[in-house]
């Protein structure tokens, strides 16, 4: 089901909402005095050379993947081997009750 009010936004975007809706367009004034208040107070302002590259570094180191633990699979593994083991020393005591039950019937 579609809402029109989000197919309006979709289809004009934010201006083309605004233009017809008092509260956004309100909005949108208020983000662009906000936007143009902090480009006139910090305009001066640089960051420091080499604050970029420090900032990328520590985002990649933090950031790292550790290796997955091999615990789960491990467990996994043993799991498997108890059904198969389970099912090497069951099937061969049940397949002749099987074979005499199948027999008996036909
Ligand atoms: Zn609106």
């Amino acid at each position: 089901m579609a809402c029109p009010e989000f197919e309006e936004l979709l289809r004009d975007g934010a201006r083309g909402h605004a233009a017809q809706c008092e509260e956004c367009r309100a909005l949108l004034e208020a983000l662009e005095d906000v936007d143009a208040t902090f480009e006139a107070a910090f305009a001066g302002v640089a960051a420091p050379p080499g604050f970029e590259a420090a900032v990328r570094a520590r985002v990649a180191r933090e950031s790292r993947l550790r290796a997955p633990s091999l615990v789960p699979e491990i467990l996994d593994f043993i799991g498997w081997a108890a059904v198969l083991a389970l099912a090497a020393i069951l099937l061969p005591r049940v397949l002749p009750f099987l074979t005499a039950m199948l027999a008996q019937l036909s």
